[in-house]
């Protein structure tokens, strides 16, 4: 037996980071990136406003206050989106919106709440957002850049901007919009053949026949698949037979994995096992832990390729933990990845927990702060067949 992080070294000692596929940048959320992007423009391309306001030069805003205002005549207006046509001189202001280019001339913005623009609309009575005024009074100082973007202070022309490896998320679909890129080059999904074995096992669709009961674990693995970015491919049920079992494995060969729950125990009729070790080579088998020692983990020979194959026990509970610590990090690394840890935290457990048999005991629990401490309770009982101890849980605890 050996322990989950020699098991997961193992593991990931057969997995191979997948080639690069190039998409709509909206599908590569959650990919990795597979190629160095570098800015073919400056972000933003021109110096552009912060704010509405007006554009003038700061000399002429020297000792402006809201008692004493430096009148300024209005010679122009700019929206987002248009060039201005005339610069601001000396004496004069440009009427300007947010986003829009800086007019030649300005070295600041004035914010219309420091401008009596307002005031002055409603004392000639017009509409805050109709007519141009022929002047505007300017009631604060203002320094040099004030409410300024300036040309590529965000991204600068020819910077490497996204390194290949970046994990892209939302902000980084934003920058490669912001850069022109409609697709990009990431590591793609790996495909993940999803196969339930057991004889007592019938679909969801079909009605329960005294002593059957409903394939979950294709269910619960093929939703964790798809959490940490796989593809699932359900295979269905495999019978406990040989040739039922081979025949499933078969339709599974063409993905990039495979996971199969049950029959890895040592019951007669567990024979996953020994079907690994017949079509490839077992790497490893039986994990210390709980739930989820009768973990086997193997690739099967399939023409030139070796398909990695990880057996997961049948019980709900040890199929979903085993998942967790042996398959999520080799989805991972798959998809290019480099950090499998998931978040944790020191808590105190409150139940009287015993772990007497060796193994590292993931118990499910909920987890709440309390007075700066983390405390876990344990979900109810802990069977591995008690599925709905993982649903009650937001954390698992690890008791060595
Ligand atoms: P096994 O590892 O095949 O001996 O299965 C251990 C336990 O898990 C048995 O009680 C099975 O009925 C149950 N089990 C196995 N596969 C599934 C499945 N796909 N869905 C729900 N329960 C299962
Ligand atoms: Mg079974």
């Amino acid at each position: 037996m050996i322990s989950v992080e020699e098991a997961l070294e193992k593991i990931l000692s057969y997995i191979e980071v997948l080639e690069p596929e190039e998409k709509p940048i909206l599908d590569c959320l959650g990919q990795v990136l597979a190629e160095d992007i570098y800015s073919t423009i400056d972000i933003p391309p021109l110096d552009n406003s912060a704010m509405d306001g007006y554009a003038v030069q700061v000399t002429d805003t020297r000792g402006a206050s809201e008692s004493s205002p430096k009148k300024l005549t209005v010679i122009g207006e700019v929206a987002a989106g248009s060039m201005p046509t005339t610069k601001v001189k000396a004496g004069t202001a440009i009427r300007i919106m947010t986003g829009a280019p800086l007019p030649e001339g300005a070295d600041a913005v004035v914010q219309f709440e420091n401008t009596d623009e307002v005031a002055r609309k409603a004392s000639l009575e017009l509409s805050v957002d109709s007519c141009q005024l022929k002047e505007i009074g300017i009631l604060c100082q203002a320094s040099k850049g004030l409410n300024v973007r300036y040309r590529g202070e965000d991204i600068a022309k020819g910077a490497l901007i996204l390194q290949s490896g970046t994990a892209l998320r939302p902000a980084e679909i934003g920058v490669l919009a912001s850069l022109g890129h409609s697709t990009a080059s990431v590591i793609r999904r790996p495909v993940v053949s999803v196969l339930a074995t057991g004889d007592e096992l019938v679909d969801i669709s079909q009605p329960l026949h005294p002593g059957k009961i409903h394939n979950s674990n294709t269910y619960a693995i093929a939703a964790q698949v798809l959490r940490y970015g796989g593809i699932p491919k359900i295979l269905g049920i495999g019978r406990d037979l040989v040739q039922s079992l081979n025949k499933k494995i078969d339709e599974g060969l063409d993905s990039d994995m495979l996971i199969t729950s049950g029959g890895v125990s040592l019951g007669d009729y567990d024979i996953v096992k020994d079907v690994l070790a017949k079509r490839g080579e077992i790497a490893l088998w039986t994990v210390c832990m709980k739930p989820g020692k009768p973990s086997a983990f193997g690739v099967i020979k399939s023409g030139g390729r070796k398909v990695p194959h990880l057996g997961l026990p049948g019980n709900p509970v040890s199929s979903m933990v085993t998942f967790e610590q042996l398959a999520r990090p080799a989805i991972l690394k798959m998809m290019g990845k480099t950090n499998f840890t998931k978040p944790s935290v020191h808590a105190i457990i409150e139940d009287d927990v015993k772990n007497n048999d060796g193994r590292r005991l993931y118990a499910r629990v909920i987890v709440t702060k309390r007075e700066g401490k983390y405390h876990a309770r344990l979900t109810g009982p802990q069977g591995s067949g008690i599925l709905t101890s993982m649903t009650k849980a937001n954390g698992l605890a690890i008791i060595p």
